[in-house]
């Protein structure tokens, strides 16, 4: 791969940590190191999990082309282990389905060799030190050369690696302001970015334009691409069915027309999340506090209360 290898820096630093501590104390991440593990998603398609998000690579003449990269302190491991499963010798395209650390950590060392492709609201926030939620850790900026080169607004855009017809278009307004999500189109595989989590709860990143009701939309607007052998894969957790995307999509439709409904009657979040809304969902999702809190607070750049 073209993205700096740099085996022998790994060695030294894995070797000079062990040699500052004795056996039996190395710390959990160095004794193990990332937990990455590969699926097929077909002829030429890959899922890579452990690198803090779902990582699909499209292997075609040129390389592979990769779908989000990872943080970017598993970046390194997750590279290796593409260019291993693949046999692909170069990373030509980088998706970011939007501007968390989870998506975009492989940029800078990607940076001037892939393409990166994004919405340009990803281009932007990346400019620019946000916090991430839930913890609100600043995240950025990136140096201007990681940063997406290759950015679009709205509808959705066709493209072709190998075979495989490619389409990625925007999610508006959903788990950011920058959503993408990406359809391999022959191997019928449909990758969802941020708006779908099969693991628990999503984020609503409001501060960044994510808001409850675009959520719904999203999810329809995925609905709508996937049919009933589709792989739907989510940020984060496994494949789904588009059975599984329709039962999100009403669920999310279920809590935003609650949470509309308490804006009208001018209550508070706190207020809010006791009449928890979302807890007949909390057996396959669990606990709904903070997404209901933010799910609310979402709703305040979108509705006045006497609307
Ligand atoms: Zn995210």
């Amino acid at each position: 791969m073209k993205y700096p290898l740099d085996r022998r820096s790994f060695i030294k630093t894995v070797t000079g940590a062990a040699a500052v501590v004795s056996l039996g104390q190395l710390p959990a991440a160095f004794a193990t190191g990332p937990q990455l593990s590969s699926q097929s998603l077909g002829d030429n398609l890959w899922l890579f999990t452990g690198a803090g998000c779902n990582v699909v690579a499209c292997k075609d003449s040129d390389g592979v082309a990769l779908v989000d990269g990872g943080l970017e302190a598993q970046s390194k491991e997750l590279l290796r282990r593409v260019q291993k499963d693949t046999g692909a010798d170069r990373v030509h395209t980088l998706f970011n389905t939007h501007w968390h650390p989870q998506q975009t950590g492989s940029n800078e060392r990607l940076a001037g060799t892939a393409t990166i492709i994004a919405h340009e609201n990803t281009r932007l926030w990346l400019e620019y030190a946000n916090p991430v939620p839930p913890q609100n850790k600043p995240y950025g900026p990136l140096p201007a050369k990681a940063r997406p080169d290759k950015t679009f607004y709205w509808d959705s855009v066709k493209t072709q690696f190998g075979d495989e017809p490619v389409e990625y278009g925007y999610l508006p307004q959903a788990h950011t302001d920058g959503d993408v999500y990406v359809f391999f189109r022959k191997s019928n595989v449909l990758v969802t970015g941020g708006p779908v989590s099969n693991q628990g709860w999503p984020i609503i990143d409001y501060r960044t334009g994510g808001w409850i009701m675009g959520l719904d939309d999203a999810l329809k607007t995925l609905v709508g691409l996937a049919d009933d052998n589709t792989k739907v894969v989510p940020a984060n957790g496994p494949v789904m069915t588009k059975a599984d995307l329709v039962a999100q999509q009403r669920m999310y439709a279920d809590i935003g027309g609650q949470l509309g409904r308490f804006m009208r009657q001018s209550l508070g979040p706190d207020e809010v999340i006791a009449k928890a809304p979302a807890a007949a969902y909390e057996a396959k999702m669990g606990d709904s506090k903070l997404f209901v809190d933010q799910a609310f607070r979402s709703l305040w750049g979108h509705m006045a209360p006497d609307a």
